[in-house]
């Protein structure tokens, strides 16, 4: 945020409710720190070469509209564990383990890329058409369907491999 936004939220507050107006107020712009947030189109089915492979922000970064980024990293960090002990317990090359783990991710965060962005735009929107209908479809639409219309997201569960395959002795 720099003087700009704070001055445009000062206008933009004048009806809120105290305390945020005096919150906004009390701000010292000389202070402010501004970092901006920035997504990135997903690479696709592969995103690495060889022995390198990327998880976490690094290969999919999102806007944090659906609170998924960090829970991706830890998605892929099990997920490329899991394709380097099959491969491991196959006799397959590290490579050849880490493509399949970038393959088996790609679907997953491009969805969750797409739909946050969609989520973001939405959020985001400051047309009075825009905001009247994001602010509609919120009050309207019950608990339930929200919940229903993210179970893919939310009720995510990996799939473990086969306990042969893990164990030690293989
Ligand atoms: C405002 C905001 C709110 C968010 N809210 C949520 C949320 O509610 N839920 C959620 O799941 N996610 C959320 N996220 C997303 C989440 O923070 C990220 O997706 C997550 O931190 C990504 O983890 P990462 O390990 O891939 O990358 P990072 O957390 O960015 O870690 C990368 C690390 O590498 C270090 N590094 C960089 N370059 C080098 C180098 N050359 N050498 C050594 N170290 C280096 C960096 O300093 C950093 O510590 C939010 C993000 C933002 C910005």
């Amino acid at each position: 945020m720099n003087f700009y936004h704070v001055k445009r939220h000062r206008v933009n507050s004048l009806d809120y409710a105290q305390p945020i107006p005096a919150i906004i107020d009390s701000l010292d712009e000389n202070i402010i720190y501004r970092d901006d947030i920035y997504d990135r189109e997903p690479l696709g089915n592969e995103w690495g070469k060889g022995y390198t492979t990327l998880i976490g922000d690094a290969s999919h970064p999102v806007q944090p509209n659906l609170g998924q980024g960090g829970c991706m990293a830890i998605e892929d960090a099990f997920e490329l564990v899991k394709y380097l002990v099959i491969g491991q317990a196959k006799g397959e090359e590290i490579p050849t383990s880490l493509r399949q783990f970038e393959q088996s991710r790609s679907s997953r965060v491009a969805k969750v890329f797409t739909v946050s962005r969609q989520v973001g735009q939405l959020a985001q929107t400051d047309s009075a058409f825009g905001c009247w209908l994001r602010d509609s479809i919120y009050r309207l639409t019950p608990t339930w369907l929200g919940d229903l219309q993210f179970k893919w997201l939310f009720d995510y569960q990996p799939k473990l491999p086969d306990s042969d395959l893990m164990s030690p002795s293989k």
